[in-house]
C-alpha cells in the first residue's frame, strides 16, 4: 500500500509519517519510509541540484523536469520493488507536490503535468494521500524555528505559499483518494487523525 504525505512548508509531513511507520510496524507490517524528491541514490543527487543554488535557478519547466526525473528513479528502483514485495510505501510528498508548486504556484499547465508524471512513474498514485493544511504563516514559522527551510526556497514570498496551499486544497477536492488532515492542531491529535484513516486499510 502507497500512501503520500503532502502539505506546505511546516505542516509537520516528516513527524507524522516517522510516527505512522512506527504505528504500523507496530501492528507487525512491513514499512518502507521514503522522500521526494530523493528516496534513491540517484534522485537525492538530482535533488542536490533542485535544493541548492540561488532562488529562481530553475524555471517552472526545468523543475518540473528535475522533478520527475528523479521520480522515475524513485519509483522504479524502490516503491515499485517495495509495492511488490507487499510492504507499505510512506513517501514525503509525491506527484501532487509538482501539481501544487510547479503548476499552481509556477504556472505549468496540469494537464502537462499529469502526462509529465505518468511517463515518469507509468501511471502510479499513491492509493491515499494524506494533505496536511494548515494557515501559511503558521507553517512557515514553523519551517523557520527548524530551520529546515532550503537555502534555494527562503526568498519565495508570502504570496507564492498561498498558491501552493490553495493548489493542494483545490485538488483535494476533486481528488477522492486524498483527505484534508487539519495540522494545526498539535501533533497527538493529528497522528491521531492519521490514524483513523490509515487503520481501516490494514483490513482490505
Ligand atoms: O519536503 P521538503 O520541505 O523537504 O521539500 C524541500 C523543498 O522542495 C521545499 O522547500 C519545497 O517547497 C520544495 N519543493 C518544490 N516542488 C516540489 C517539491 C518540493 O518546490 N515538487
Ligand atoms: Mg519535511
Amino acid at each position: 500500500r502507497f500512501i503520500s504525505f503532502e502539505g506546505g512548508e511546516g505542516a509537520g509531513k516528516t513527524t507524522q509519517i516517522k510516527r505512522l511507520a512506527e504505528r504500523l510496524r507496530g501492528e507487525g507490517q512491513d514499512v518502507v519510509l521514503t522522500r521526494e524528491p530523493g528516496g534513491t541514490p540517484g534522485a537525492e543527487a538530482i535533488r542536490e541540484l533542485l535544493v541548492t543554488g540561488e532562488t529562481g535557478r530553475w524555471n517552472g519547466r526545468t523543475e518540473a523536469l528535475l522533478m520527475n526525473a528523479a521520480r522515475a528513479d524513485h519509483v522504479a528502483r524502490l516503491i515499485l520493488p517495495a509495492l511488490g514485495e507487499g510492504k507499505w510505501v510512506l513517501c514525503d510528498r509525491f506527484g501532487h507536490s509538482t501539481l501544487a508548486y510547479q503548476g499552481v504556484a509556477r504556472g505549468m499547465d496540469l494537464e502537462e503535468l499529469l502526462a509529465l508524471h505518468n511517463i515518469a512513474t507509468e501511471g502510479l498514485w499513491p492509493a491515499k494521500t494524506l494533505l496536511f493544511d494548515l494557515p501559511v504563516r503558521a507553517g512557515l514559522a514553523r519551517a523557520g524555528v527548524r530551520g529546515g527551510t532550503e537555502a534555494r526556497f527562503e526568498g519565495e514570498a508570502l504570496a507564492f505559499h498561498e498558491k501552493v496551499r490553495a493548489g493542494f486544497l483545490a485538488l483535494a477536492k476533486q481528488d477522492k483518494c486524498m483527505t484534508v488532515i487539519d495540522a494545526e492542531r498539535d501533533a497527538d491529535a493529528v497522528a491521531a487523525h492519521v490514524w483513523r484513516v490509515i487503520e481501516p486499510m490494514l483490513r482490505p
